[in-house]
């Protein structure tokens, strides 16, 4: 062969040897088969196998199969962001006329999605208020196919009762999802509770870097993979081998990164409660109103809660948020860097709760010395309660 041949074929090499700990970074859009027979039937390939780098290489079929034995499902599927995963999960399952019922508490571009997108296509949709638990029954609609929850519920920080709205939907034959980003299956599992869609934000806990975006959905039932697989061929959603290999190394330090936050966060949300005439949104405080929902259902506290400030205070917000030295000023969350994010889900709630007006901090705690932090918001405090 001549040079510009040898410059596009790769040799191939002896790899009988080759054992990394580390999973290879396979990128593909091509993928060439041995036969004309092998390429004229690779539609009939299994959803494991491949046929086109859309679909995926073996960087991301590792991913799956490690997200689906931490979920203890069946199937995975990896999306491009946490938002994809929902999106898909909505579109899987809802067709026109049918009805999505959505925690009012749910991640609010979910709200976005069943507004702008989902409205034109004649799904309809409606929220139910947090702690709904069995009550679920009195929000279900003949045309209900799909009960989306998020525990604990973004920001406010609600824990849901999803035994119980399981096993109403069950009985109903109404699919249920969850967005369990906050707890990810290492806290709790959705799908040993009878859950059909596990999603989480890869995003935050195994990203665990605030360098790449991503979503997964694990489920139980290949059927309902196969439903998530349509749609993405559909919409040609393709997530990236050098991206899957960020997550993959991130889930390796996962079970240490969460529960060093968790501690953590746990330690402060105390302290916060019992320094300051705040009111800390957490289930992990005794007195909080989902605190037996979640000892029961939950293994443990993530590093992620809120804090209410009293009115009075709020004037000084903007600079005590500048004077802030070790916590960065920033959405998004499950990094190594702890964050504050000022809220206001006011627009996303329908519930009058008096706190759903006011602003919320979301405080997401990283893997700086827990003392520096402590330091750091008590200068913040301080600030705020200067009189
Ligand atoms: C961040 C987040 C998402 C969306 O994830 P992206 O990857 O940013 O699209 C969904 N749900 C929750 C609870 C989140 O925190």
């Amino acid at each position: 062969m001549r040079d510009a041949t040898l410059t596009v074929h790769h040799p191939k090499v002896d790899d009988r040897e080759f054992a990394s700990l580390a999973p290879g970074v396979e990128r593909a859009s091509t993928i060439v088969f041995d036969s004309a027979a092998a390429y004229a039937t690779r539609g009939q390939r299994d959803l494991d196998s491949y046929s086109y780098g859309m679909h995926g290489t073996p960087t991301q079929r590792v991913l799956e199969a490690q997200l689906t034995a931490l979920e203890g499902g069946a199937k995975t599927v990896v999306l491009p962001s946490g938002q994809a995963a929902i999106a898909v999960v909505f579109l899987s399952v809802l067709k026109p006329g049918d009805h999505v019922l959505v925690a009012e508490t749910a991640y609010p571009p979910v709200a976005g999605l069943c507004r702008n997108f989902l409205d034109t296509l004649g799904i309809v949709w409606s929220t139910y208020p947090p702690g709904t638990g069995a009550a679920i029954a009195d929000h279900i609609r003949p045309e209900t196919r799909l009960i989306w929850t998020e525990s604990p519920g973004s920001t406010t920080m609600e824990i849901e009762d999803i035994p119980a709205i399981v096993k109403v939907a069950k009985a109903k034959g109404i699919y249920t999802g969850i967005d369990n980003t906050w707890a990810t299956p290492l806290l709790f599992k959705p799908l040993a509770h009878g859950v059909d869609f596990s999603m989480q934000a890869l995003t935050k806990y195994p990203g665990g870097h605030s360098d790449i975006l991503m979503g997964s959905v694990s489920v139980s039932d290949p059927d309902l993979r196969k439903g998530l697989r349509d749609v993405m061929r559909m919409l040609g959603f393709h997530t990236a081998p050098d991206a899957i290999s960020l997550v993959l190394r991130g889930l390796e330090t996962m079970a240490v990164r969460l529960a060093h936050a968790g501690r953590v966060a746990t330690d402060l949300a105390f302290a916060i409660d019992s320094a300051h005439p705040v009111e800390v949104l957490t289930p992990v405080l005794p007195d909080s109103p989902g605190h037996v929902l979640w000892k029961r259902d939950f293994i443990g506290a993530s590093g992620l809660f809120s804090v209410v400030l009293p009115e009075a205070w709020e004037s000084r917000l903007d600079a005590a948020l500048d004077a802030l030295e070790v916590f960065a000023i920033g959405a998004s969350w499950g990094g190594t860097r702890s964050l504050i994010a000022p809220m206001s889900v006011a627009a996303h709630r329908v519930t009058s709760e008096p706190r759903n007006s006011r602003i919320i901090l979301r405080l997401s705690i990283g893997l700086e010395d827990p003392k520096d932090l402590k330091a750091d918001l008590d200068r913040f405090f301080g600030i705020l309660a200067e009189a």
